[in-house]
């Protein structure tokens, strides 16, 4: 693709990045087959060759408008266009570039404003979020049915990690929402580790992804500063792994080191943390397996939802699965698996009506063999998948913890 980038960011490395991104791109519209927005609404804009073509010109004309904004504010950022894409091209790093020069050029309505802070303020807070989920459940009854359904089903329940002492350890991040709604899982992954001999560390905090979706950069960077100097005392005695359960955080984890690699403070350390930073799948399947089988006869058939985290940004598809059908279980195959369920981080909440549509298609694809029980490995589509169906959905680590 020719470019001609506008003066004022040619020089820029922003400007230099994007063309690069943008010169491998050769319209082929291979993507756009894969594209759930694309095939939801059917506007070249909402594809992601379209979303392409609409950043570049942004970066020509130094400039912005709000309907450019509103279809990108529209990908869900599944990256699914990337698995598909033959010419390697980086959309999601190319997005978040003309996400944030959409953000500087155009004008938000001061009601999309104020959402957006009121979900920074609260979603990573873990002392904020406790108190409004109780007071959510309370008025349940009150509460539009939009609502009501994405509220957990069930109170937290009280998960104690286990306590022995291993030679091996690892960090385990607790992150946000999963901290506050379902405790449960990590304790399920510490269980899981403790078998294999390695002691999990709780690290307490958010990755700061909800922050880096919203293009919030400098709050985004603040978390991961933060983060460093929380972790860093077990990094240096020698934790072999920052382990995260719900796959949507390890892309954020992983991206400390660009982000902060012009800090002088923080560029050697959050390039070694995000070294160290893996999908909790990564690190056990390079473990002895049959520790990981459960003692009981597996919960079977099961619908295995793969997060796009996990398919399409980590680039593991097919692993998890791989490992839960060697350790007994028995999984049905899912129509249109490379799909997004709709969760995409805050894309439930600020996208409502396009997520629903994605879930209502999820759901009736994993409901098709008609499972005891989904799985999937990340918080956010557990909690999506959960306001869906009424058939049980867990974390894969709990399936074998
Ligand atoms: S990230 Fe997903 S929604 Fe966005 S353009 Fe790519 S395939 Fe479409
Ligand atoms: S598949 Fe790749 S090269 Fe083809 S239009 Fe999409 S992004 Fe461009």
């Amino acid at each position: 693709m020719q470019t001609f980038i506008h003066t004022l960011l040619a020089d820029t490395e922003e400007g230099r990045e994007a063309d690069c991104i943008l010169r491998r791109c050769v319209h082929c519209g291979f993507c756009n087959a894969t594209c759930p927005t694309f095939q939801l609404l059917g506007d070249e804009r909402d594809s992601p060759r379209g979303r392409i073509y609409l950043i570049k010109e942004m970066l020509e004309n130094n400039t912005a408008t709000r309907e450019t904004q509103l279809h990108l504010d529209r990908c869900l950022t599944c990256r699914a266009c990337e698995t598909t894409c033959p010419s390697g091209v980086e959309y999601n790093r190319l997005l978040e570039i003309g996400r944030s020069l959409a953000e500087r050029h155009a004008q938000r309505p001061t009601s999309e404003r104020l959402q957006r802070i009121a979900l920074l303020e609260t979603v990573p807070n873990p002392a904020r979020m406790r108190p409004l989920l109780k007071l959510g459940r309370a008025a349940r009854a009150f509460l539009p049915a939009q609502i009501r359904r994405s509220l957990p089903r069930t109170a937290a329940r009280k998960a104690s990690w286990p306590t022995a002492s291993h030679s091996r350890h690892v960090l385990l991040l607790e992150g946000c929402v999963q901290s506050v709604t379902h405790p449960q899982i990590n304790a399920a992954a510490a269980r899981l580790l403790d078998r294999l001999g390695v002691r999990a560390v709780p690290a307490a905090g958010c990755c700061g992804a909800l922050a880096h979706h919203l293009t919030a950069e400098q709050r985004t960077r603040d978390t991961a500063r933060r983060n460093i100097d929380a972790w860093w005392a077990d990094v240096e005695s020698g934790a072999e792994a920052v382990l995260l359960s719900a796959s949507g955080c390890a892309p954020t984890v992983q991206e400390y080191g660009r982000l902060l690699k012009d800090d002088p403070s923080y560029a050697e350390k959050a390039a070694r943390l995000s070294a160290l930073a893996m999908d909790i799948s990564e690190f056990v399947e390079n473990e002895d397996t049959e520790k990981m089988r459960p003692k009981t006869t597996p919960q079977s058939p099961i619908a295995f939802h793969a997060p796009c985290s996990l398919q399409h940004g980590l680039r593991r598809s097919g692993r998890v699965e791989r490992l839960l059908t060697s350790l007994g279980f028995e999984l049905i195959p899912i129509a249109d698996a490379h799909l997004c369920c709709g969760s995409a981080g805050s894309y439930s909440i600020l996208q409502r009506e396009l997520s629903e549509r994605l879930l209502n298609e999820k759901v009736r694809h994993l409901e098709a063999g008609s499972p005891q029980v989904i799985a999937t490995a990340n918080i956010g589509c557990l909690a999506h998948l959960e306001s869906g169906t009424d058939i049980p959905v867990r974390h894969w680590v709990e399936l074998l913890a």
